[in-house]
Parts: structure tokens; C-alpha cells; sequence
């Protein structure tokens, strides 16, 4: 799978959708053909990615972008963050407990 930039649309890297577990770092983007330097440095977190073309994050900056990439695919979701098995015990996702609002109307990814 090829990640895109969000923002520029610039194929970037590719990555293996297996790995694209959350929390995501610099090292499971891979050079788009064999031979070329990493995309990212993989010392560099996640959040401090950049966009080889447009040197703009690749997700945006949107509150809930960082919830999917884009890629040659379309829009690929990320999993959540890794849970404890004992949420899969709770078949309706989201009952009672604190919830994580992720509906600010924040439009700014275009
Ligand atoms: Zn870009």
C-alpha cells in the first residue's frame, strides 16, 4: 500500500497495512521502491513526520485526520489505540464510562 500525502496528494511511502497500529511511528513507512532512502527519518516520532513535497504533516492537521491515512487505497482507517482485551467483552463499543468526544467540526483539511 502506498501512503499519500493529505494534503498534497504526493504518493510518499509504502507501508505494510499490518502495521499500521497506532500509535504509528516513522519506521513503518518504507521507501516507495527499494533502494531509496526512508521517507522519514526513522528516529523522528510520528507527529513530527513531513511531507517530502509539501513539507506539511501527512495526515493534516485536522483533530480526527490523525485517524486515517491516505493512501492508493483511498482513506485507510487506523485502528484504535491498543485496548485491553477486556473491551472486546463489550459488544455495544460504547457504553457507559468516560468517552473520548472526537466531533469537533474542525474543517481545516482542505
Ligand atoms: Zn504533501
Amino acid at each position: 500500500m502506498i501512503l499519500r500525502c493529505r494534503l498534497c496528494h504526493a504518493p510518499i511511502a509504502a507501508c505494510d497495512p499490518a502495521r499500521l497500529t497506532p500509535p504509528l511511528t516513522s519506521a513503518v513507512f518504507e521507501p516507495l521502491e527499494p533502494g531509496f532512502p526512508p521517507p522519514f527519518p526513522p528516529d523522528v516520532p510520528w507527529e513530527a513526520a513531513r511531507c517530502p513535497q509539501c513539507r506539511h504533516h501527512p495526515q493534516g492537521y485536522a483533530p480526527d485526520g490523525a485517524l486515517s491515512l491516505e493512501t492508493d487505497q483511498g482513506t485507510w482507517p487506523l485502528p484504535g489505540p491498543a485496548q485491553p482485551e477486556t473491551a472486546n467483552a463489550d459488544p455495544k463499543g460504547h457504553a457507559a464510562g468516560p468517552t473520548t468526544k472526537r466531533d469537533a467540526p474542525n474543517r481545516r483539511n482542505r
